[in-house]
């Protein structure tokens, strides 16, 4: 009996958070099995390999290419059956909570989400989850045969070093009743780092001034390769975009590392960023609430700090 991991496949890359599933669900069950969507880039399987799938199951059929929750909620409780899994550990994201809803009716698993922790099973199945936004937790009891855990971003890290999968193709059934919804295109912001995704954000904030200032933050984005956010009142303002508008009314953010400049940290603001790994908080006053929030905190004017940050770590690359 194995655990089952759905992979999130981007752009034929295994999404960091899928590596993070794969990760954890190899701590509560040995060896667990992959399940993979479509064309994958060379070197990819290696990966999941890496973070401690001892099997992949690749679906190569082109009508699965694309994401379609349906016919992916069939296809993975079809491979929960045949791989005899009963536990199914997938990334929370858009695609991956619709998909875990419809997989739990399917198979009649017990289903948690936005889980923090690896299980407690010294009385029962006890998960720890996050909840109102990222502000409490809640000690979840998972009861029944089948269980499927929905991991939040950046609550592991991921293996890189446990070994080489064996890959085996995998067919599903075609179940015609899951293609009545057809994605008939896909079109990604040109050249932009999606904000949901992105593993590193710049952010800025009122302090900024005024949107002729927002050169050095898209300069710093720009040198480590980050997407850009705001503050609710800039993107109110028209400084910048609203799909840049981050927080409890905007975007909820995950990346590895979150950079506010010149916001204050309201609490409104905090609860789209608290999922960041780490938070470095560049604010000119150092009773601003955000510090507070902060792994890394400079007190400085931003107009000085942001260029010299740009710069050093342009020397450092
Ligand atoms: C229902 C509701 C929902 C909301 N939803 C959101 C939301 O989703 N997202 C959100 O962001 N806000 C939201 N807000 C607004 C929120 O309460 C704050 O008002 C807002 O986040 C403040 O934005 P700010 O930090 O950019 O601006 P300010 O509060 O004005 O802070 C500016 C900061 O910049 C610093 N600063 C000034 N000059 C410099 C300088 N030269 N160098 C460095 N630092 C400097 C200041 O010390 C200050 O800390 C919401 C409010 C409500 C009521």
């Amino acid at each position: 009996m194995a655990a089952l991991v759905f992979v999130e496949i981007e752009e034929g890359e295994v999404k960091k958070s899928s590596l993070e599933a794969v990760s954890y669900a190899a701590a509560v069950q040995e060896g667990p099995t992959a399940i993979v969507f479509g064309a994958i880039n060379d070197g990819e399987m290696d990966k999941i390999g890496a973070a401690g799938a001892a099997k992949v199951l690749h679906v190569t059929d082109d009508q699965l290419a694309a994401p379609n929750i349906m016919a992916y909620a069939s296809a993975i409780a079809e491979a929960m059956s045949k791989e005899g899994s009963d536990l199914l550990v997938l990334a929370k994201s858009s695609l991956g909570d619709p998909v875990s809803a419809r997989v739990a009716i399917k198979t009649g698993a017990s289903l948690a989400t936005n889980v923090v922790d690896l299980p407690d099973t010294s009385d029962g199945f006890k998960v720890k989850c996050s909840i109102y936004t990222g502000k409490a937790f809640a000690i979840t009891a998972l009861s029944g045969e089948k269980k499927i855990l929905g991991l939040k971003k950046n609550a592991i890290s991921v293996k890189e070093d446990a070994g080489s999968p064996a890959v085996e193709e995998f067919a599903p059934a075609h179940v015609e009743a899951d293609f009545k919804v057809k994605v008939t295109e896909r079109a990604k912001a040109t050249g932009e780092i999606l904000l949901p995704e992105a593993e590193l954000v710049v952010s800025g904030g009122r302090g900024l001034k005024g949107p002729e200032n927002w050169g050095m933050i898209e300069e710093l984005a720009k040198t480590i390769g980050a997407a850009t956010g705001c503050s609710k009142p800039v993107s109110d303002m028209d400084w910048r975009p609203h799909h840049e508008h981050v927080g409890q009314t905007g975007i909820k953010v995950s990346p590895s590392l979150y950079i506010a400049v010149g916001i204050s940290g309201a609490i409104q603001h905090l609860a789209g960023v608290n999922s960041s790994k780490y938070i470095l908080v560049i604010n000119k006053d150092e009773e601003a609430p955000f510090f507070k929030a902060a792994d890394y905190g400079v007190v400085g004017d931003a107009f000085e700090v942001v260029p010299k940050l740009t710069e050093a770590i342009k020397k450092a690359q």
